[in-house]
């Protein structure tokens, strides 16, 4: 038995290898969630100014108010590649202005914007 990450090889019965498996496949599914929730939050910057979006969806996401406008969106996209990849369930009720173009935030709550790959 190995895994994708460092690969080490283990052996394993074969009477002993549906329960190991079933141990190690959770394990695993924890150790990946757990990378992939900590890339994420140390690339995800919550910011005020265009110039700190613009730095912040460069490497990661941004936390940023929005004005729900299709052309706003449009040139955010042209502008740095980066379109609102979620509006949070669990956002803190917040107002603000768009960080584009200054009007009223549309939605009540930060969206997080990002690349697409
Ligand atoms: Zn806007």
């Amino acid at each position: 038995m190995a895994t994708r990450l460092g690969g080490e090889k283990t052996p394993v019965s074969l009477a002993a290898a549906p329960a190991r498996l079933e141990y190690e496949l959770t394990a695993y599914q924890d150790l990946l969630l757990r990378r992939a929730t900590e890339f994420r939050d140390q690339r995800t910057v919550t910011v005020d100014s265009w110039d700190d979006f613009a730095a912040a969806v460069a490497t990661g996401w941004a936390r940023a108010f929005h004005c729900g406008g299709t052309e706003c969106e449009d040139d955010i996209k042209a502008a740095t590649a980066a379109t609102p990849r979620v509006i949070p369930a669990d956002g803190e009720p917040e107002e603000g202005t768009c960080i584009r173009c200054g009007r009223p935030s549309a939605y009540g709550k930060r969206l997080v914007f990002g690349r697409a790959y």
